[in-house]
C-alpha cells in the first residue's frame, strides 16, 4: 500500500505557487488577491476560512477577510458580493458555506461573477467544466485530480465509484473523471443514499472516492484488493484525549482499508490540504486571467 500524501504534495504545490508569485513581483505585476466572505460565527467555517487566509499569506498572495454578522439580510450580503465583483483589486473571492438558513445559497452563488468565482460553484463554471472548457474547477475535485496526477495513477479505462453526489464534491468529480483526458477516461458509477447494494458497486471499483460524510463508513470488505481509495470525508468525532475535545475522522476506516488498498489518502493530511492549495491555484489563474479573457480563442479541436 502506498500513502497518497496530501501534506507532501500540497507543500510542493505551495512552493510552486510562491515561486510564481515571486516572478510576478519581479516583473512589476500585482500579486494575486483573494477575498473571503464569512457570515456568522460557526467554529468549523471560521477554521476553514482562517486556514485559507493563512495559506494566502504563506505563498505571498494578498488576502481580505470580510466578516459579516449571522443575522445579515440576504440583500445586504448580495450588496457585499457586488462590491467584490466590481473591485478590480480583487482577483477572486469565495463565500464560505454553509450560510445561515434565512439566506438562499443558490441566489448568493449565482450573484458571484463567474470570472471571480474561484470556488468554481457558479453554473457557468460547472457548465464549462462539464464541456471541458477551461474554467475554475471546484477546489476539492481539483485537489483529487492533482493528487492522482502527481502520483501518476493510471485512470484510463478504470472503473471509478464515487460515493456521495453533492454539488461541491461527488457530482463534479464524477464528471471530471469521466471526461476525456488525464486524469479521466474512467467509467464512473455515482452512488448516493438511494443506491441499492453499495457494496456490490464498491467491490467492482478500481478507484473509490468516498464523499458521504459518515465517519469510517468504508470497510475493507467493501474494497477490491489493490484499489485506489480517496477519502474526502471530514467529520468531527468526540475525543476526550484531544485538547479541542474532538478529532477529525474520514469516511474510510483507514486501519482496516489500508491493509487491502493499493493507494490511500489519510485524514487528516489528505484531500483537505489539497483543497486549500487548489483554491490558491484557482486564484493564481484568476490573477493571470487564464480563463475568462484568454480563452475566447481556445482551440476546439485541441481541447475536446
Ligand atoms: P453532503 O454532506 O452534501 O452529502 C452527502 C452525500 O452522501 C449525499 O449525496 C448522500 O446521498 C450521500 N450519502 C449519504 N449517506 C450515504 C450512504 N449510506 N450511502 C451512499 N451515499 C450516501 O456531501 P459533501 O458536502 O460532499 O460532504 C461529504 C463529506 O466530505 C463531509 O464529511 C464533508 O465534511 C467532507 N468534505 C471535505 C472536503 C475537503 O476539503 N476534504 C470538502 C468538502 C466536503
Amino acid at each position: 500500500m502506498q500513502l497518497l500524501d496530501g501534506k507532501k504534495i500540497s507543500q510542493e504545490i505551495r512552493n510552486e505557487i510562491a515561486a510564481e508569485v515571486k516572478k510576478l513581483k519581479n516583473k512589476g505585476k500585482k500579486v494575486p488577491h483573494l477575498a473571503a466572505i464569512l457570515v456568522g460565527d460557526d467554529g468549523a467555517s471560521q477554521a476553514y476560512v482562517s486556514s485559507k487566509v493563512k495559506s494566502c499569506q504563506e505563498v505571498g498572495f494578498r488576502s481580505s477577510l470580510i466578516k459579516l454578522k449571522k443575522d445579515i439580510t440576504q440583500n445586504e450580503l448580495l450588496t457585499h458580493i457586488n462590491l467584490l465583483n466590481n473591485d478590480d483589486s480583487i482577483d477572486g473571492f469565495i463565500v464560505q458555506l454553509p450560510l445561515p438558513k434565512h439566506i438562499n445559497e443558490q441566489k448568493v452563488l449565482l450573484c458571484i461573477a463567474p470570472e471571480k468565482d474561484v470556488d468554481g460553484f457558479h453554473p457557468v463554471n460547472i457548465g464549462r467544466m462539464t464541456l471541458n472548457i477551461p474554467c475554475y474547477i471546484p477546489a476539492t475535485p481539483k485537489g483529487i485530480l492533482e493528487i492522482l496526477k502527481r502520483y501518476k495513477i493510471e485512470t484510463e479505462g478504470k472503473h471509478c465509484v464515487v460515493i456521495g453526489r453533492s454539488n461541491i464534491v461527488g457530482l463534479p468529480i464524477s464528471i471530471l473523471l469521466a471526461r476525456k483526458g488525464y486524469p479521466g477516461n474512467c467509467t464512473v458509477t455515482l452512488c448516493h443514499s438511494k443506491t441499492e447494494n453499495l457494496k456490490e458497486e464498491t467491490l467492482r471499483a478500481d478507484i473509490i472516492i468516498a464523499a458521504l460524510g459518515k465517519s469510517e463508513f468504508l470497510k475493507a470488505n467493501m474494497v477490491k484488493k489493490g484499489a485506489v481509495v480517496i477519502d474526502v470525508g471530514i467529520t468531527r468525532v468526540e475525543d476526550e484525549t484531544k485538547k479541542s475535545g474532538y478529532r477529525l475522522s474520514g469516511d474510510v476506516d483507514f486501519d482496516d482499508v489500508s491493509k487491502k488498498a493499493g493507494y490511500i489518502t489519510p485524514v487528516p493530511g489528505g484531500i483537505g490540504l489539497m483543497t486549500v492549495v487548489s483554491l490558491l491555484q484557482n486564484t493564481l489563474s484568476a490573477a493571470k486571467e487564464e480563463f475568462y479573457k484568454k480563452t475566447l480563442s481556445f482551440n476546439v479541436e485541441e481541447d475536446f
